[in-house]
């Protein structure tokens, strides 16, 4: 467990995406995304090397419902009793009530079958509480880009400049995520990539601050991180020309 800025935290030894705890002290402690299921044992020995039980904590942000952040929320749900909450388009898929968009049908051949795999396999749980666009909960801001998933979002912690980014926003190259790297959506795992971009270009055009990226996948991004991403954005803009 590596402290980012608190009350933020980085649970250490998750290899396929990164979980986050924000310790505010008793009564409130959230973890935001789980990991995947492959990874719950570390998990809960990260967890465990805090002194922290998982039943303590208050309970589960989710930026989006694909299986390697929602991996564990049933879990930790069904076996701790953890409150799991995410945005209300990404629930609806995570209990079967909306449709399931699909993966894999675009990228290289490990990208299409790492997308396979998450149709097969997806997380599913019914979620306690549906987040909506604006909406504060942990002192996180709520903020909806969706694109990557239905319902993918943004936690922004005004107080600290943290911003939470899921997959819509990386600082690392997917699928490789050992490669440093500004990159908004990744096009083989995302829904509607164009809108995810869209939405973050939106996001930055609507003049929402902050200091600290705190990625789905990649090492946090720690100063700075606004000007530093808008410049790569700008960057890969022009190299796309
Ligand atoms: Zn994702």
């Amino acid at each position: 467990m590596k402290r980012v800025v608190a009350p933020f935290h980085r649970i250490g030894r998750m290899l396929v995406s990164n979980v986050y705890l924000l310790d505010g002290g008793p009564g409130d402690r959230w973890l935001i995304d789980s990991g995947h299921w492959s990874e719950r044992w570390q998990l809960l020995a990260e967890l465990r090397a805090t002194g922290l039980r998982p039943g303590e904590l208050t309970g589960l942000l989710l930026t989006h419902r694909h299986s390697d952040h929602a991996g564990n929320a049933a879990y930790l749900q069904r076996e701790h009793g953890l409150r799991v909450l995410c945005h209300r388009a990404d629930a609806a898929v995570l209990d079967g009530s909306a449709p399931r968009g699909r993966l894999g049908v675009r990228g290289s051949a490990l990208e299409r079958a790492l997308g396979a795999f998450e149709n097969a396999f997806p997380a599913r749980l019914r979620v306690d509480q549906a987040l909506e666009h604006g909406d504060v909960v942990a002192g996180l801001e709520v903020h909806l880009l969706a694109g990557h998933t239905e319902g993918s979002v943004f936690f922004r912690h005004e107080p600290t400049g943290c911003l939470l980014t899921g997959d819509t926003l990386l600082t690392a190259r997917p699928p490789l995520t050992i490669l440093g790297a500004v990159t908004p959506a990744h096009d083989a795992f995302s829904l509607d990539t164009p809108g995810a971009h869209a939405a973050l270009d939106a996001f930055h055009a609507a003049g929402w601050r902050y200091e600290h990226v705190l990625a789905g996948h990649g090492s946090p991004m720690v100063g700075d991180a606004r000007a530093r991403v808008m410049a790569a954005l700008d960057r890969q803009r022009v190299s796309r020309r």
